[in-house]
C-alpha cells in the first residue's frame, strides 16, 4: 500500500494515525489542548508537537499542519507519512536536522470542517500587530452582503448583483478582495480577528521552546484549496525581504511563488503565521514555503466558503442543506481519491528532503 493509507476521514482518525505513528518512531508528543471545547465527534481538541532528533541540533524543519483547520487532512496524511517513511527518517538522523512536527494547529477548524478557527478567525490573517491599526479591506466592505445573502443559494439577483462586480474589476480583484483578509466582519470570510488567537499564542509558545535558540530554520506549512487539482505550489511564507525569498528559492527551487511580487496564485495576505517565526526566532537563518496543493477550480472553492459561512451563521438553515454544504467545503479542500493523496505526499517527500538537505549544508558551512 502507498501513502494514501495515512491520510483519514476525520480528524479523530488524523490524530489516532498521528500519535500511533509517533509511538512507532519512539518520540515524544507534547499536547496543546485547545480548552473549553469539544470536535464535532466529542473528542478533545490539541495541537501535538514532537520533535524528532537532537534537541540541541543547529538546525530544524518544521512540519505544520492544519493551519486553515480543514486543510489539515492534507497536512496531517503528509506529516504521518514521513513519520512512516524510512528514507526520510535516516535522512534527517544522517544530517544530524530535527524535526518538528506540529500537528493540527487549528484542530477545531479540523475537526468541524472548517477553513477558519473556534472565533470564526482565519489564522492566516491573525499574526498581525493588533496594536496598530487594523487594514481596511474597502471592496470586502462592498461586497459582504452579497458574499454572505439572506438565503442559500443566493437569489439570481444577488448573484447577478455579485456578477457585475466582478465583471467591472476583474477576477483578480475579486480573489483579493474576497481572500486578502478583513478585520470589519466578524461573521464574515476571512476575517483576523481582534487579538492573537489560541492557535497564534500556542504556537508562538512552541517555536520559543523549539526553534528560537536553533542556527538554521526551515518550514513546511500544508495548505490545499489553490491551484490544479494535485498540483503542489511552493509559495514563499516570510516577510518580503529579498534575502529570505532568495535564501527559500535556494532551498526549494527558483519556482518558489511570493505573493510579496505577485507570482503566486494567493493573492497579498497580512497577518500570516510567518509573522510569529520573525517574532519569537530573531537572527535565525529561516526559509519558508507553504505547500499549497490545489483541489477545485478557484470559484468553486470560493463559493464552497461563502455557503460555510452562510451555514455557520444560519443554524436554522434545514438539516439536509447543511450537510450538503459541508461536502461542498470538504470537497473544496481535500480530494478524497488515492491518486491525489499519492501526488501530494510525493511532492511533500520531495520537499521535505530537501529541506533536510539544505539544512545539512547550511550547517556544515
Ligand atoms: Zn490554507
Amino acid at each position: 500500500m502507498g501513502a494514501a493509507r495515512h491520510f483519514s476521514r476525520t480528524y479523530v482518525e488524523a490524530r489516532d494515525k498521528f500519535l500511533g505513528a509517533t509511538r512507532v518512531c519512539g518520540i515524544a508528543v507534547k499536547t496543546h489542548s485547545l480548552p473549553d471545547l469539544r470536535g464535532a465527534d466529542g473528542e478533545s481538541l490539541a495541537m501535538d508537537v514532537a520533535r524528532l532528533g537532537d534537541a540541541g541540533a543547529p538546525g530544524m524543519l518544521m512540519l505544520w499542519s492544519a493551519t486553515h483547520g480543514i486543510e489539515g487532512y492534507c497536512g496531517s496524511g503528509c506529516q504521518t507519512g514521513l513519520l512512516n517513511d524510512d528514507a526520510f527518517i535516516g535522512a534527517a538522523a544522517a544530517a544530524g536536522v530535527a524535526v518538528l512536527f506540529v500537528h493540527a494547529v487549528n484542530p477545531h477548524g479540523f475537526s468541524f470542517g472548517r477553513r477558519v478557527n473556534e472565533d470564526n478567525t482565519d489564522l492566516n490573517r491573525n499574526f498581525r500587530e493588533f496594536a496598530a491599526p487594523a487594514p481596511v479591506n474597502a471592496a470586502y466592505a462592498e461586497i459582504h452582503r452579497l458574499l454572505l445573502p439572506a438565503t442559500w443559494p443566493p437569489d439570481a439577483a444577488d448573484e447577478r448583483e455579485l456578477g457585475a462586480w466582478i465583471a467591472a474589476h476583474g477576477e483578480p480583484a475579486y480573489q483579493a478582495a474576497v481572500s486578502g483578509g478583513q478585520y470589519a466582519f466578524p461573521d464574515g470570510l476571512f476575517y483576523g480577528g481582534t487579538g492573537p488567537s489560541w492557535s497564534n499564542r500556542t504556537l508562538r509558545s512552541v517555536l520559543r521552546v523549539h526553534a528560537a535558540r536553533r542556527m538554521s530554520l526551515g518550514l513546511i506549512d500544508f495548505h490545499t484549496g489553490l491551484g490544479p487539482r494535485g498540483h503542489g505550489e511552493k509559495i514563499f511564507n516570510g516577510a518580503n525581504v529579498a534575502a529570505d525569498i532568495a535564501r527559500a528559492r535556494s532551498w526549494w527551487g527558483a519556482d518558489v511563488t511570493s505573493f510579496h511580487d505577485g507570482s503566486s496564485t494567493s493573492a497579498p495576505l497580512v497577518g500570516v503565521n510567518y509573522n510569529a517565526v520573525y517574532d519569537e526566532c530573531p537572527g535565525v537563518e529561516y526559509a519558508g514555503i507553504a505547500l499549497e496543493f490545489g483541489t477545485l477550480p478557484l470559484r468553486a472553492t470560493l463559493q464552497a466558503l461563502r455557503a460555510d459561512h452562510w451555514r455557520h451563521n444560519h443554524p436554522e438553515a434545514p438539516a439536509a442543506l447543511a450537510t450538503a454544504i459541508r461536502r461542498e467545503v470538504r470537497e473544496a479542500f481535500y480530494v478524497e481519491a488515492d491518486d491525489w493523496k499519492e501526488i501530494v505526499y510525493a511532492q511533500a517527500r520531495v520537499a521535505a528532503l530537501a529541506g533536510i538537505a539544505r539544512l545539512a549544508r547550511s550547517m556544515s558551512g
